[in-house]
Formats: structure tokens, sequence, C-alpha cells
């Protein structure tokens, strides 16, 4: 790649793409992804977004692969013969309703799932960096496959104004600002969902109040977190050749 090459578009395409990418491997490394899953990045001044298609392993994902899709989930340009994943709506209906919201990432994890298989054992705020799910983690009543449109919306419902959710006996969604900080927080919720497990085995569970959650909330930069966070997983996944060491992000 040359260093000195203006900046672009097309540079800048490709550096999403490999943030997509590079988040994916991570998530997969952490074993918070499987072999489903997804992350999605709205690409700036368009009604579009990347997204892997359906049938490259989430462990070998690499820029190229990506597909663009349309808030239908129409693949608008990618590779020849590829699709789109089969929950793309999920994406593209959160992406459709939410300005606020540039990247989404949905996966599957069991322990985090178990949350939703009990009765009156919410998922609750227990861990410091858990303050951004302070409004709420919703439950979406339905586990099926966000297999189109209309299930989509229903999800877009149940989210609400809130940055993330749990599908009953399905998996996580997660809604954030950039590529980096869905990486962010999906490590902190699936933290949480662990603490609170391991919390609950020692004890009383003793969630964060509203005034833990303000006196935490003084004096945290969001921003440099979620570099500080990025910075330490790429850096990891570099050493041990998850993520190829000469993609610029
Ligand atoms: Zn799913």
């Amino acid at each position: 790649m040359d260093q000195h090459a203006a900046p672009s578009r097309v540079n800048s395409d490709l550096q999403l793409r490999m943030k997509v990418a590079a988040c994916t491997l991570i998530l997969v490394r952490e074993k918070i992804m499987g072999y489903s899953g997804h992350v999605s990045i709205r690409l700036p001044g368009r009604e579009a977004f990347l997204i892997q298609p359906i049938d490259v392993p989430r462990s070998g994902l690499r820029p190229g692969d990506l597909l663009v899709c349309d808030y239908d989930g129409k693949v608008l340009e990618g590779p020849e013969g590829q699709r789109p994943p089969a929950e793309v709506s999920l994406h593209g209906e959160i992406l459709r309703a939410r300005a606020d919201v540039n990247s989404v990432a949905h996966f599957h994890h069991d322990l985090t799932n178990s949350f939703t298989l009990v009765e009156d054992v919410p998922l609750k705020v227990v861990k410091n960096h858990a303050i951004r799910w302070k409004s709420g983690i919703p439950v979406h009543p339905d586990p099926a496959h966000v297999a189109n449109g209309e299930l989509g919306r229903a999800v877009v419902k149940t989210l609400g104004e809130h940055y993330a959710l749990q599908i009953r006996a399905h998996g996580q969604v997660i809604c954030a600002e950039s590529v980096e900080a869905v990486l962010n927080d999906s490590i902190h919720f699936v933290e949480n969902a662990q603490a609170m497990y391991h919390a609950a085995v020692l004890g009383k569970l003793k969630p964060l109040s509203d005034e833990d959650i303000a006196s935490f909330e003084k004096y945290f930069q969001r921003g440099r977190h979620i570099n500080k966070l990025w910075d330490f997983y790429l850096d990891g996944a570099r050493t041990d050749g998850t993520v190829p060491k000469d993609w610029e992000i």
C-alpha cells in the first residue's frame, strides 16, 4: 500500500472495509463471534452499508469480501455470486431508523444468551463500562432469525432509543457510532454479562446504582477509551497473525 498516496474516497472505503474485517476477526479471536454473526458500517453519504457475505467464514474475512447493501438488504456492489447474510435486514432496518448509529454488530454468545433463558434474572449494568446501557437492555421476545424487513422493523421497535438488545434464545445486537466503538461495546457487553454471571455465584447481585453510574460517567472519556481498546485488541491480533500487519487502520 502506498503510504504517500493522497487521501481519497477509495482509500477511505478500503479503510472502512479493513476495519469491518478486523473487527470481525477480533470478535472471533475473543470467542464472542462464532461461525455466524456479522458487523456492518454505514457508508458515509450513502444510504448503504458494508457487510460480509453469507458464506465467507468469519475467521478468514478479508476487505474485498464485503458487500455494499442498501437498507432493504439488496446487494449494490460486491464479488460476483455472493449473497448477504440471512439477517441482513437486522442491520439495514437499524441503520435506516437510527441516524445516531453507524455500525451494528450481531453475534450469538451463549453465556450472554443465558440471561434470556431464565425467569426474573435480566441482564443489568454491573460493570463500570456497561454504563453505555444505563437506559436499559431490552429483550426482543421473538427468537426468529431476522430474515426480512418486517422482522427487522420489529427488532428496531424493541430496541427503541437504546444501544443494545438481546434477542431471546438467539443473540445480541450492539449499536454504536463507528466500527471501533462497536468492537469496544461488544467486548464490554459480553464482559458485563460474564461479570454478572460470576458475581451471582458469589452472592446477592448489586448492580450499579444511578449514583454509581453518574460517578463513573463524570470522568469517563468514551472516545479515548474506544481508541485504547481498539489499539490493544488490534495489536494482539496483528502479533499472532489474526489481522494482517499491513492493514493501515
Ligand atoms: Zn442471529
